[in-house]
């Protein structure tokens, strides 16, 4: 099945959005509670964050993979539901979360990047759609990219005669999306813009070698998107002759609506990216935005960066998101009032790029709930 185009064609109608945010899943890739520290020996030292998910006071600390669902109103005044990402816990997030909150059909499931923690849980998604259970098919955004690596991994989501046994896989609707170029869902008037962000590095061959989805392995060619084919090569002939070289890993922020910027993955925001960032609305109503823990980490903003992210953007309200177990729920929040600068004398005691009045930042958490009303206000159902 080929993916279809995305062009930036919008409709003209001018009309309020009004959306709700439910934060799925706020955690890193690893998620919250790690076993590692649930079963930890007597002699080590505890992880408070980690044990603290067994008690009733530290259900914050529960983190699966980042992910969010989104309702929003429509031109139509329907409201549409758009998931970002379906990592590798969706399915255990979607049971807890979508009866509590009323959620079920989803019009689109846009994905940030091809990591684990935020696709492999597109398998999942036959729960809506085998046999017509909620919906026909769901329509799927993603890179050029991101699509080659679903391909690759799981060839049968892409083309029905890889699947295997008795053949249950979900129904998908490929959609392409592009760098800084709007889509709209359907013919909804709800608009996404996607725009790159770097997330770590990426270790590869240039060009990237042309690795075989399993079910090409004993054939002679490896066709691909275009058409065209190329010969598929051992992996040990590509491992020995290619010269490794460095590049960023790109990774999927969006802008919805020009209302809610998300930006789950990200270690770094290039200039171009920027651009795109400060040319919206000013104030932006909501951040969302990546924060592993207090150092930066290779693929990841730590505190430090994040903060800067916020100061330069300087949205209403940022909820911060991919938390590590290095910190609980109850420390980000004290974090956050303090690199936010809730009054006027802790302002003063910031550095020289932080000297711009307070801003409101605050740690996301999985299940909260935010809600951007028409003339941009915010509110959540955990700061409020
Ligand atoms: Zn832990
Ligand atoms: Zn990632």
């Amino acid at each position: 099945m080929s993916p279809n185009s995305v062009n930036g064609s919008l409709s003209d109608t001018q009309y309020t959005p009004s959306i709700e945010l439910l934060f799925l899943g706020t955690g890193t890739s690893s998620s919250i509670p790690h076993l590692d520290c649930l079963t930890a020996p007597p002699n080590r030292m505890p992880c408070l964050t980690c044990l603290s998910t067994l008690t009733s006071e530290g259900k914050k600390n529960i983190r699966r993979n980042t992910s969010a669902a989104l309702r929003i109103l429509g031109k139509d005044g329907k409201r549409t539901t758009v998931v970002i990402d379906v990592g590798k816990n969706f399915q255990a997030a979607a049971v807890e979360w979508f009866p509590k909150y009323g959620l079920r059909e989803i019009d689109a499931v846009i994905i940030t990047h091809a990591h684990a923690d935020a696709m492999n849980g597109l398998d999942d998604l036959r729960g809506w759609t085998l046999g017509g259970a909620i919906q026909t098919h769901i329509d799927v955004y993603v890179s050029q990219s991101t699509f080659g690596e679903v391909q690759r991994s799981f060839p049968y989501l892409v083309s029905k005669e890889f699947a295997s046994g008795g053949g249950d896989v979900p129904d998908f609707e490929w959609h392409i999306i592009e760098d800084k170029v709007p889509f709209e869902i359907k013919d909804t008037g709800v608009r996404i813009t996607p725009f790159l962000v770097h997330h770590g590095r990426l270790f590869t061959t240039n060009p990237p070698p042309a690795f075989a989805p399993t079910p090409f392995a004993t054939q002679p060619t490896t066709p691909n998107l275009s058409g065209r084919s190329s010969p598929a090569r051992p992996l040990s002939d590509i491992c020995s002759s290619a010269t490794p070289k460095i590049h960023p890993y790109l990774c999927f922020g969006f802008l919805i609506q020009d209302t809610i910027v998300y930006i789950s993955d990200v270690s770094l925001i290039p200039d171009d990216t920027w651009a795109l960032l400060e040319s919206t609305k000013k104030p932006m109503p909501v951040l969302v935005l990546d924060c592993l823990r207090l150092r930066a980490h290779t693929s990841h903003m730590g505190v430090r960066e994040a903060v800067a992210t916020v100061r330069r953007l300087n949205p209403r309200r940022t909820y911060m998101t991919g938390f590590s177990h290095d910190i609980s729920h109850d420390e980000y929040v004290t974090i956050g009032k303090a690199a936010g600068g809730d009054s006027p004398r802790d302002t003063t005691s910031m550095s020289v790029t932080e000297r711009r009045g307070p801003v409101w930042i605050r740690p996301s958490h999985d299940g909260l709930r935010v809600f951007v009303s028409s003339d941009d206000s915010v509110k959540d159902e955990t700061y409020d």
